[in-house]
């Protein structure tokens, strides 16, 4: 598939620190989820190219600070404009390593540039403070300055759109970044990489560390321990966020976390059921459900219950599952085996605790079977299955019944994590009473779709620290300083 880009000069398969591109002395290779096929053999990095690569950010960080802001927001704007230009050859090598549909991915290199336009934007408008004195001889002024060498470890589900609203933030702030994407879709991070550097990206502000799982550890090991890194920001398991949080304490490095959620989607027996059903499916399954904002667990009020699983069993039943450059296939392959199996073994627990499988309910067929998963609906779903307490992160919808808004709540709430959250209803009241009451950090009402650069993304408990997008994205990027004058 990648055979057929308009532009060959994007696929680069080398790391790039202080603007050269690094063959490394090893290779690993990156494979076609759809097929296992071999698409290339990328840089495999580790200890001391990660070195290397923070002290090329650090010497790189006072020219890109002393820019200023509107210099800076130049050089994202047309890098911005770039990754539009070439939005078909960037989902074409999204869907070649990731899987997800060919204009699903389109539809993330959007999204995933539109954080870099909002971020040149928001970079003229880090506003400092005068506070007003309260000694007739001194002013009390506040900085904001870019926090210093900033690293990124983004996952393979979303292999633009996680690195952009990471690194455009910090790059519009003043800050250098150190880039470790995902050892499955490391070439979507080299393509945005190349048009950063045809967008006049300085050597050094941007730089890509490559490396299969087990240098990922390595490489992921000196970036937390390092005291020239400042901060660092990863969307990933929670168990892995756990890991580097802990590796991060001897530097005290700041840090912003987007790790799993367990997202509950409640259908209230107001509900237009139709749009229930039409934001359960987006919710569900985009990306073959394998998103940290999915609707892991669907929690239906009684008297709607029976129509609500037989509408929703009716439409998952219609995705064509595929090959993602296929036309009209609208759901993927699973991302490796271990997704797989983690699926199968949530339906299989359900089922021998007495779930009914609806619609799906198995690998795909034939070619398919050692990749795919039928998109799935189970029904009879109780509180003491796996797939209601743990996040599937594939396509199955697990429908339970609950009887009282209270009980929906407390349901929802049940659990360490705290990201997204859904709800259906009509009635005022209700729309206010549930989404104060609910523990996450994004709500959405009569929408499974909520995620845009313009609003702030982010996590309540475990499932993170710190927010992502909207004008307080920048935040994490800065560190205020306060200026006290005296003598005045
Ligand atoms: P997922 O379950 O989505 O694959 P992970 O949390 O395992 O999420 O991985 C997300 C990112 O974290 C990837 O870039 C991966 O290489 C990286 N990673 C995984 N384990 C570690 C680790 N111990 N140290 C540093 N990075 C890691």
């Amino acid at each position: 598939p990648l055979a057929l880009l308009n532009d060959p000069g994007l696929l680069k398969t080398d790391a790039l620190i202080d603007g050269e591109w690094i063959a490394g002395t090893s290779r690993f290779d990156v494979a076609d989820p759809a097929t296992g096929a071999r698409l290339a053999d990328v840089a495999l990095l580790g200890a001391s190219e990660t070195a290397a690569a923070i002290a090329a950010a650090n010497a790189a960080w006072p020219a890109w600070r002393a820019k200023t802001a509107k210099e800076r927001a130049g050089i994202l704007m047309k890098w911005y404009q770039l990754l539009i230009q070439h939005a078909d050859d960037l989902a074409r090598i999204m869907t070649a390593e990731q899987g997800k549909p060919l204009a699903e991915a389109r539809g993330e290199v959007v999204y995933g540039a539109s954080f870099i336009e909002w971020f040149a934007e928001e970079a003229k408008r880090v506003y400092g403070e005068t506070i007003p004195s309260t000694d007739a001889n001194k002013r009390f002024i506040v900085l904001k300055q870019p926090i210093g060498v900033c690293a990124a470890i983004t996952p393979w589900n979303f292999p633009i759109a996680m690195i952009t609203r990471k690194v455009a933030p910090a790059l519009a702030a003043g800050c250098p970044v150190i880039i470790k994407p995902a050892e499955q879709t490391p070439l979507s991070a080299l393509a945005c990489a190349e048009l950063a550097q045809r967008a006049g990206m300085p050597p050094g502000v941007l730089n890509i560390l490559t490396g299969d799982a087990e240098s990922s550890i390595e490489i992921g090991g000196v970036l937390c321990a390092s005291d020239v890194v400042r901060h660092l920001s990863f969307t990933g398991s929670t168990e892995v966020g756990r890991i580097l949080m802990r590796q991060c304490a001897p530097t005290i490095k700041k840090l912003s976390l987007e790790l799993g959620g367990n997202a509950p989607f409640i259908v209230f027996d107001d509900a237009d059921i139709d749009s229930a059903v039409e934001g359960a499916m987006v919710s569900k399954y985009r990306n073959a459900g394998q998103t940290c904002v999915c609707a892991n667990r669907l929690y239906v009020q009684d008297s709607v219950y029976d129509a609500f699983v037989e509408k929703l069993a009716a439409k998952a039943a219609a995705i064509k599952v595929g090959n993602g450059f296929e036309a009209g296939v609208n759901q993927g392959p699973m991302i490796d085996a271990q997704a797989l199996a983690k699926v199968e073994s949530h339906v299989a627990d359900a089922v021998a605790k007495g779930a009914r499988v609806v619609v799906g309910g198995s690998r795909g067929a034939g070619a398919l079977g050692q990749r795919f998963y039928t998109p799935t609906v189970l029904s009879d779903v109780t509180a003491e299955m796996l797939c209601a307490r743990e996040e599937t992160f594939g396509p199955v919808a697990p429908v339970m019944r609950f009887k009282t808004e209270a009980e929906a709540i407390a349901l929802a709430n049940a659990t360490e994590f705290g990201l997204a959250a859904y709800f259906y209803s009509r009635d005022i009241g209700r729309i206010f009473r549930v989404g104060e009451a609910i523990e996450a950090g994004m709500v959405g009402v009569n929408t499974g779709l909520i995620s845009v650069a313009e609003v702030p993304f982010g996590g309540v408990k475990q499932s993170g620290l710190g927010r992502e997008g909207s004008r307080h994205g920048i935040e994490d990027y800065v560190e205020m300083k306060y200026l006290c004058l005296g003598d005045i």
